[in-house]
């Protein structure tokens, strides 16, 4: 259910974005989506499918671009992207660690007609 939610605040924003441009059709809509974001794209294409059929979004290509997760030390400032289950910086092996990107989840572009 999570996934619907999210689903129809994407479907509200695009909505709200092509009427905005006086669009009179939505073709594509591309989301950002980290991979720490707990979102599946399986089940928001699902929804997004079901909850467009009668908006002017009906038939839009949804797209996902995937961004991975990355990890920054807090100690030494160090980026790194987890290996393992645990987080642990492998230069210096502190365990005080901030999350930098992974959690996206956001429209990045809309096109319309
Ligand atoms: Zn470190």
């Amino acid at each position: 259910m999570h996934e619907l939610s999210i689903t129809q605040s994407i479907l509200d924003i695009a909505l709200n974005k092509a009427k905005e441009a006086n669009a009179g059709k939505i073709s594509a809509v591309s989301v950002t989506l980290g991979e720490l974001s707990g979102i599946a794209a399986d089940c928001v294409q699902f929804y997004f499918n079901f909850l467009t059929r009668d908006t002017i979004a009906a038939g839009a290509s949804l797209t996902f671009e995937k961004v991975p997760t990355k990890l920054r030390c807090r100690k030494c400032d160090k980026d790194f992207a987890p290996e393992a289950i645990a987080w642990i910086c492998p230069r210096c092996h502190e365990q005080s660690i901030e999350i930098v990107a992974g959690r996206e989840c956001y429209i990045n572009s809309i096109e319309v007609e």
